[in-house]
């Protein structure tokens, strides 16, 4: 008998899980109350690394200098940019769409909740409609975080999603959150060339992150002249008296003027109106929609995935648990499916320099007694880094002493987030540093410093 799977939410979880189940064989619905893509593709991912790689063009012109060039200076063009990020976001949606499409999956349009374990009603522009399913998917996403001590208002005073399109670049910002996405919009305004401050709650930027790793980044947003509010925490934003600007107070006394703010103090689940609680399925008391090893909820035949389940929230992981989800729904898990290990997870930063990791930190296997070897090579070691004139970083490699295993390492320069792809690898399949130092890899390329990191 088919099986009749009921997804809400068609961003990277939903729509992963939905294209693999209806692969197998499911008969799959997939309700979304937005765009197919999800907020990956309407606000997070792809428009802030769209406007990233402009600012990153910008400033490659700015070093540019030293290169056998004059320097030159690049001037935005607000339009332009706007529509490159409209093309780039409906070309991904469309061919997402057809992608679905294309495998028997049906799209609904409109908002989705549990009306019973195995019904969810759904308010479409055309009235309501009820579906009754086998299995559900619950991959609804997350929004912004907004503290009770202030109200955007989507024009000054901003979340992460009103910077999209760009309608004004900021004269000057301020940016509230030293995590991955508030250094990323610092390095991106910056870019711009925005007066950047960054309040930083601890005495490191990415907090939690390698010491060392910080250390770069930090160097940079001073070179680039942004101001760092070291072990400050925002307590007020508030317009100031003419409206054309922000005035950010924080709990040590010291206050900022800029024209701008924008909170990136993290995110929310969308957990609420769900219905959840008719259905049975638990959520943590973050609102989290508790999970096991398999994305299974509290009912059996309920699967959670993507940032509402409260793991790692990357798109890469939230496609991955679809993934996993549909082959466990479709009885694969019996014969080849392997768990999802989050410890294993790549990520990165789209800063300059990138910044990307995987596996176990020096830290942590520090703070756990863990022996470990570790090796790192400077990219001024590596011809193309020169090549480039970007010398800026290393290669951090942490292996087992005894066996050689690769368990994690951090890169920090140019195309860390394509490099960590390598360590990334080695983690997964239990690879041996003398695995890397073997593979015969390009001269001159960057990917020799991890090489010679192996070593
Ligand atoms: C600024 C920013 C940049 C980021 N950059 C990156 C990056 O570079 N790389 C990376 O890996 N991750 C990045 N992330 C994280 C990434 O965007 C999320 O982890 C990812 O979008 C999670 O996917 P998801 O499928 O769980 O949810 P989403 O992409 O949020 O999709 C959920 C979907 O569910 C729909 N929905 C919600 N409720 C209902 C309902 N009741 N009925 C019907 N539909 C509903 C929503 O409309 C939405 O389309 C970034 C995040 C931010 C904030």
């Amino acid at each position: 008998m088919t099986t009749t799977f009921v997804i809400i939410g068609g961003g990277p979880a939903g729509n992963t899980a939905a294209t693999y189940a209806a692969r197998m064989g499911a008969q799959v619905t997939v309700v979304e109350r937005d765009v197919v893509g999800g907020a990956a593709h309407l606000w997070d991912c792809i428009p802030s690394k769209t406007m990233i790689a402009t600012g990153g063009a910008m400033s490659f012109v700015r070093r540019s200098t030293g290169m056998g060039l004059e320097q030159s200076a690049a001037v935005i063009d607000t339009e332009a940019l706007t529509s490159r990020i409209e093309h780039i976001k409906s070309h991904l949606q469309h061919g997402t769409t057809r992608l679905l499409t294309s495998q028997g999956v049906r799209l609904v349009r409109g908002v989705a909740r549990f009306v019973s374990p195995d019904e969810v009603e759904v308010e479409t522009v055309d009235g309501t409609t009820r579906l009754r399913f086998d299995s559900a998917l619950v991959a609804t996403g997350s929004r912004p975080r907004i503290p009770d001590w202030c109200t955007p208002d989507g024009d000054r005073i901003l979340t992460t999603r009103d910077c999209y399109p760009p309608k004004v670049f900021p004269e000057s910002v301020t940016v509230i959150g030293s995590g991955v996405t508030g250094v990323e919009f610092v390095h991106m305004f910056s870019s711009f060339g925005a007066k950047v401050t960054l309040v930083v709650s601890r005495q490191q930027v990415l907090p939690g992150k390698d010491p060392e790793v910080a250390a770069v980044l930090e160097d940079d947003f001073l070179t680039r002249g942004v101001q760092l509010l070291k072990g400050a925490r925002a307590t007020a934003i508030d317009r100031d008296d003419d409206g054309v600007g922000v005035i950010v107070r924080c709990d040590d006394g010291r206050v900022v003027h800029s024209t701008h703010a924008v909170l990136a103090i993290g995110s929310v689940p969308n957990s609420d109106g769900l219905g959840l609680d008719i259905a049975g399925v638990e959520v943590d008391a973050g609102g989290y929609i508790t999970i096991d090893h398999n994305c299974v909820t509290s009912v059996p035949t309920i699967y959670a995935a993507g940032d509402v389940s409260g793991k790692l929230p990357l798109s890469s992981v939230a496609s991955m648990q679809g993934r996993k989800v549909a082959e466990r729904l479709m009885g694969v898990h019996a014969r080849e499916h392997r768990h999802l290990d989050y410890d294993k997870a790549a990520s990165a930063i789209f800063t300059e320099p990138e910044i990307a990791d995987v596996g176990l930190a020096e830290a942590e296997a520090f703070s756990s007694g863990r022996k470990i070897r570790v090796t790192k090579v400077p990219f001024s070691a590596a011809p193309k880094a020169l090549i480039n004139n970007d010398p800026r970083g290393f290669v951090k490699i942490i292996s087992d002493p005894a066996t050689g295993v690769v368990l994690g390492g951090s890169i920090v320069g140019r195309h860390a987030a394509e490099l960590i792809s390598v360590i990334a690898l080695a983690v997964t399949a239990n690879l041996k540093v003398s695995d890397i130092v073997e593979s015969l890899l390009v001269h001159p390329a960057l990917s020799e410093a991890l090489a010679e990191a192996a070593e």
